[in-house]
């Protein structure tokens, strides 16, 4: 019900007191987007002002925008190694920031194949929180009733590591979720989950979904949103029902825990609460036992009202199947976030997917934007130190452009280039609001992996070595991330040339090339096929000769320039996959798993 409060807001009733701050706020940082900007980064600057880094750039103490952006530089990951390695190594002078380097987030963006480390600091786990606090006043504008009932979230941590230097390396949720800020947090009845923390935190993957399932599953009908954090998180839990159904029932109709559920916490804590209900064991088996699993989710959970899922950008893929699961149930993108820095919130999160924009919040840090043209990323735009880029700053972009994201942050990235293609959709009071259009050079993605061209590449030359046996060479290549099954798989299609028909390369080759080429992406890449179970076998469609010469000329019967084609390296467009899985010879699947450890490599 909504209050009849003092403090009601332009975006609509709040549901409760809490409510009405939370959307008091938003409307504060959004209608005052100019001068909290320029708040935070005089903030940030003076905080700053005695780090290696700001010195280094002669700021002076300087904290106005004019001077910070003429002697400072854009940067990329790559340009801050040094400094990072050496916090990594140990060394806690104020390098990038005034405040202790708490520990590293392990971006989903990769260097050198592995993992980006970016640094925090204690106090940005605070400012992350107060962003989740703005989602659900912001849902309850347009779902009422969601105190009423429960939410159902696959949530999970990550395995750890530590730096030579001692510090913790771990992604930003897996940091969050073992923080008190979520341990502990306080009962609101608005965001009540059906998981308690002790599976959300049991660090065995398996355990955790298993024991989350069995919550859901419980406490069926208080179920009233149902979610993920990304889209491919959420059908990884449909797949692990259609695995796991049978043990879920025989542990409700028998009120005994699964004895794979091993860990002493968490076994304690389901064994409390689970009792016998045969009568809901009986309404699982009968609704997962058929063969159409078509609306599944709406017949298990018949109270959910949407899927809380990022179907933004690489997610977008996931779309149809989502649809399929629970028949049509509205699919809400509420936050924009990365591990350098938490972005913004969607302020209309029941609108079609494709018409999701995220508002960023002026409070999370200083943004900069880089008009994005791609002609200019293909010449090599100079981004050098003398002559720093016109950036464009949040209240000065224009609504239809294209941007890539720059941050200057509390932790001490400064100009940082977030890698991130935005379109200005419009405005909510002077705050920008923008469609996430895609991230920069990311060819292939299943869950959170991202492969580029050039990862691409190195693989299909690594494994194409073991061809020289059989005399054959691979003439061309592309590739597409299929999502038609679950989880979804790399699929590589390959036109070969064989110069001796009598030996040309068998089953078994193609299957080493396919765990070749595994073993050749980045860690994030073998993490999901080995830990995570998210990503399935990467897949060799070897295709008919000629074949990558009618993709030429069917680009060129659709208007291409002959002097300008080039293969595309990865297709997504349905007439191309067509024609290439019409001349597919043979297909070949990786045969084991490729190698990987919690531990980086450098
Ligand atoms: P990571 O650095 O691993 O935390 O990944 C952050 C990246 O995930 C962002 O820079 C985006 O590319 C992507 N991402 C995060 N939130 C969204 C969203 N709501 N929609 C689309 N992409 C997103």
């Amino acid at each position: 019900m909504a209050v009849d409060s003092p403090l009601s807001s332009p975006l609509g009733p709040p549901a409760c007191e809490k409510d009405a701050k939370a959307l008091q706020f938003i409307e504060e940082m959004t209608r005052n987007a100019e001068s909290v900007q320029q708040r935070v980064l005089a903030e940030i600057l003076s905080r700053n002002a005695e780090t290696e880094y700001l010195r280094r750039f002669q700021l002076n103490g300087a904290t106005d925008r004019e001077t910070f952006k003429s002697k400072l530089p854009v940067i990329t990951y790559e340009d801050l190694q040094p400094e990072i390695h050496r916090i990594a190594n140990g060394d806690r002078s104020a390098i990038l920031s005034a405040q202790p380097i708490s520990e590293f987030l392990t971006s989903s963006g990769t260097s050198a194949g592995e993992r980006k480390l970016m640094p925090t600091i204690k106090e940005e786990l605070d400012r992350r929180q107060l962003l989740y606090s703005l989602l659900m006043p912001v849902m309850n504008l347009y779902v009422a009733g969601l105190d009423k009932g429960k939410g159902l979230y696959f949530l999970f941590v990550k395995s750890e590591t530590r730096t030579p230097g001692g510090l913790l390396a771990r992604p930003v949720l897996t940091s969050y979720y073992k923080s008190d800020h979520f341990k502990t947090r306080p009962y609101d009845p608005y965001n009540v989950y059906t998981s308690p923390n002790e599976a959300i935190l049991c660090p065995d993957s398996f355990q955790s979904m298993y024991t989350q399932m069995l919550c859901g599953l419980l406490d069926g009908h208080q179920v009233l949103r149902l979610g993920a954090v990304f889209a491919s998180g959420l059908l990884r839990a449909i797949r692990f029902l259609q695995l796991n159904w049978r043990q879920l029932a025989h542990d409700m109709e028998t009120g005994s825990l699964n004895l794979k559920i091993t860990d002493p916490l968490l076994r304690e804590c389901i064994v409390k609460t689970l009792k016998p209900n045969p009568e809901l064991a009986q309404f699982v088996h009968h609704e997962c036992s058929k063969d159409d699993w078509e609306g599944i989710i709406v017949r298990i959970w018949p109270n959910t009202k949407y899927l809380d899922v990022i179907v933004t950008g690489a997610m977008a893929q996931y779309i149809p199947t989502l649809d399929y699961y629970s028949g049509g149930l509205p699919l809400a993108c509420t936050m924009y976030a990365s591990s350098e820095c938490y972005f913004g919130l969607n302020l209309n999160p029941m609108c079609k997917p494709s018409e999701v924009s995220y508002t960023i919040m002026p409070n999370m840090a200083y943004f900069e934007f880089f008009p994005h043209e791609p002609n200019l990323d293909s010449t090599g735009f100079d981004f050098t130190r003398e002559l720093p880029p016109k950036l464009v700053d949040l209240v000065d972009v224009e609504v239809g452009k294209e941007y890539e994201l720059l941050i200057t942050t509390y932790a001490g990235l400064c100009r940082y280039r977030v890698g991130d293609i935005l379109r200005v959709t419009g405005f909510h009071n002077s705050a920008p609001q923008f469609h996430f259009v895609r991230r920069k050079n990311v060819l292939l993605s299943i869950d959170s992996d991202k492969t580029d061209e050039a990862e691409l590449q190195t693989a299909v030359e690594n494994a194409s070595h073991l061809l020289r046996e059989h005399n054959a060479s691979v003439v061309e290549y592309t590739s597409h991330a299929d999502t038609k099954t679950i989880p979804g798989h790399y699929v590589v299609y390959w036109e070969l040339l064989v110069k001796d028909s009598t030996n040309s390369p068998d089953n078994d080759t193609l299957e080493q090339c396919c765990l070749a080429m595994e073993e050749s992406l980045n860690s994030v890449y073998r993490q999901g096929r080995v830990a995570d179970n998210s990503i399935g076998p990467l897949e060799i469609r070897v295709v008919k000769n000629g074949t990558f010469e009618e993709l030429m000329d069917y680009a060129i019967s659709r208007g291409a320039s002959i002097n300008q084609y080039k293969v595309p390296r990865c297709v997504n467009f349905t007439p191309i996959l067509e024609l290439l899985d019409s001349r597919v010879v043979s297909a070949h699947f990786s045969p084991a798993l490729p190698h990987w450890s919690p531990e980086r490599s450098q």
